[in-house]
């Protein structure tokens, strides 16, 4: 039998900005017998789901679902709406936006890249990773592109690498201000069901989430809402398609069926994940994660150590990056934190990999486990031997019970 030792006493803090923590009326539910994805039951379940989620999307138009992690619905927007050789506009808020442009090229387009413009403090966590999509520099590129060779303009929703959002409505009014007809593809891997996300409102044609963030499931299952125009275009779009086709899946998903094997037990989970997010209210959960993410912010405040989102308007509401001083290998913190209290941390990816690291907060968390969080951060931070400004522990705990959490009638 496999020994699996690694489970210490007590309940490991999963604090990385997901996969989120699970909360445990999601994994009895999962934990149902596995049925007969042809048989009569599994229709209902089915079309709960394919139902239910367009209210998390705030769509009235059809959501694919995949047996897949993020990465797959990336891959399947692309090959759905481009034919090889297609540009397309990418804006590089992180490294989410990065890996999804190498994607891009692997498939045979050829994205162009957007980098944020202006003047920052000397700090090393990389400037342009530290603010949202400016969507006037989209603007100007769309209105160059006279001849509409821009298939596509690509933004990340919430950069789950550090911890900025940036507003999809502004991109979505820079594209019509400058007349363009490219399709407007949003990854909201990590914002959807925890930050505001109107896929209708603000005209996304493909949106692209997960299931291990917001929705609080385990990883493995991934979406593509799609627009109309989206849909549209896609009948036309050469890229090779098989597994991620829409048009098939979208067939078969009107009577609650897929076209191969779905993650019967994910299903099951994504059904109760729709039920308690409902009972809760959309815009109680974001108010909830909002309040969150500033009690958060505030003890990084506190210990006089800078955020990595240098716009506290785009400040995210799902996790916080945090920036250590120099000489300190974020690393090796994350390492002495998960070792000593059994807290796993999110790391510095890419350009910012041992500069910063990141604080989740989202999934089945509450007060208590944030401010323990904090506390295990707190006690690395000190260990490393970083000379703190004062307790984040005591000015979250301040602010936790100076505002109470939000309850459906309040938000
Ligand atoms: N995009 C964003 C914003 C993400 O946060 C992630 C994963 O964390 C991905 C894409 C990739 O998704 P996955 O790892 O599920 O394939």
């Amino acid at each position: 039998m496999l020994t699996l030792d690694f489970h210490p006493v007590g309940r490991h803090f999963l604090q990385i900005p997901g996969p989120s923590p699970v909360p445990d009326r999601i994994l009895r539910a999962i934990g149902l017998p596995t049925i007969d994805h042809r048989g009569p039951e599994f229709a209902v379940l089915g079309l709960k789901c394919l139902t239910g989620i367009r209210a998390i999307f705030k769509t009235r138009h059809p959501v694919v679902i995949y047996p897949a992690s993020g990465t797959g619905a990336w891959e399947a927007a692309l090959v759905n709406t481009m034919s090889p050789g297609d540009h397309i506009l990418m804006y590089e808020t992180g490294q989410f936006a990065a890996l999804w442009e190498k994607l891009a090229r692997r498939l045979g387009l050829e994205p162009e890249i957007v980098e944020w413009r202006g003047q920052d403090s000397d700090l090393p966590a990389s400037p342009g990773w530290r603010h949202g999509v400016q969507a006037g520099l989209i603007e100007e590129r769309l209105r160059a592109d006279t001849g509409h060779r821009l298939k596509a303009v690509c933004v990340v929703h919430n950069e789950t690498s550090t911890g900025v959002t940036s507003d999809i409505a502004a991109v979505r009014k820079a594209m019509d201000a400058a007349g363009h007809p490219a399709l407007l593809i949003v990854d909201s891997i990590s914002g959807l069901a925890s930050a505001d996300f109107r896929h209708d409102e603000w005209g996304v044609d493909v949106t692209i989430s997960g299931s291990q963030k917001g929705l609080m499931l385990p990883p493995g299952l991934s979406f593509n809402a799609v627009s109309p125009k989206a849909l549209d275009v896609a009948k036309t779009a050469k890229l090779p398609k098989s597994f991620w086709a829409w048009d098939e899946m979208l067939e078969m998903n009107k009577t609650g069926y897929f076209p191969y094997t779905p993650s019967t037990n994910l299903l099951y989970g994504l059904s109760e994940a729709l039920d308690m997010l409902a009972e809760e209210g959309l815009e109680t959960v974001f108010a909830r994660h909002r309040r969150w993410s500033a009690g958060v912010r505030g003890a990084v405040n506190a210990w006089g150590l800078p955020v990595q989102c240098a716009d506290a308007a785009l400040h995210s509401p799902i996790l916080t990056g945090v920036i250590v001083p120099a000489g300190v290998d974020a690393d090796v913190l994350r390492k002495t934190i998960l070792e000593r209290f059994d807290l796993s941390l999110g790391a510095g990816l890419g350009k910012v990999k041992g500069r910063m690291f990141r604080i989740g907060h989202l999934g089945n968390s509450n007060d208590l486990t944030l401010l323990a969080t904090l506390a295990g951060c707190e006690m690395g931070l000190r260990l490393a031997g970083v000379n703190l400004a004062g307790s984040g522990v005591g000015s979250a705990m301040d602010y936790f019970a100076a505002h109470p959490m939000p309850n459906k009638k309040a938000a």
